[in-house]
């Protein structure tokens, strides 16, 4: 694995080589994370119905046949799996209190920007995420601090999005 992190002086972490970001996903593979959509509370294992439309979000099923389309080989509860109509209900307020924070991140990334291709990095007893979408000039990367938070690097212009990186981490 050529994207390696440390553990270094005071806690800090370091991603020793983030020139080769933009590689991960390839160099990676044996490190794919899917994300599961955790067990929903029970009251929403129910047929909602909308605009000719069936879902049951608990279930994770839909009458659309989004997931039919080509690209969707995932299994499981991945959340990958999720159509619009399963995400807004997931998203919406009386459903989302039941979820962790990380789950709640990568839907709404998911959403608003489209399925990512995660890749997981062990660090001394946590990790981290990094996440590949289309547009692959970018990868977004999900750290826990108090709470899950997203970061952006740019993998050709080497910034960070907004100037922001997660804590710690030192380039
Ligand atoms: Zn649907």
């Amino acid at each position: 694995m050529i994207l390696k992190s440390v553990k270094g002086e005071k806690g800090i972490t370091v991603i020793e080589d983030l020139r080769k970001l933009d590689k991960a996903p390839e160099l990676n593979k044996e490190n794919e994370y899917c994300h599961q959509l955790p067990a929903l509370p029970e009251w929403c294992s129910r047929e909602y119905a909308s605009a000719g439309i069936r879902y049951n979000p608990a279930l994770m099923k839909c009458t659309c046949g989004e997931r039919e389309e080509p690209g969707y080989e995932y299994s499981g509860r991945d959340i990958r799996l999720l159509c619009k109509h399963l995400t807004r209900k997931i998203l919406s307020p009386a459903v989302r209190k039941s979820l962790d924070d990380l789950t709640l991140l990568l839907i709404e990334r998911q959403f608003k920007h489209g399925r990512e291709k995660l890749i997981k990095i062990e660090n001394e007893g946590a990790f981290y995420l990094l996440g590949y979408g289309k547009n692959t000039e970018w990868v977004n990367v999900y750290v826990q601090e108090k709470a899950w938070r997203r970061f952006a690097y740019n993998t050709k212009e080497k910034r960070w999005a907004y100037n922001s990186a997660p804590k710690g981490v030192i380039l």
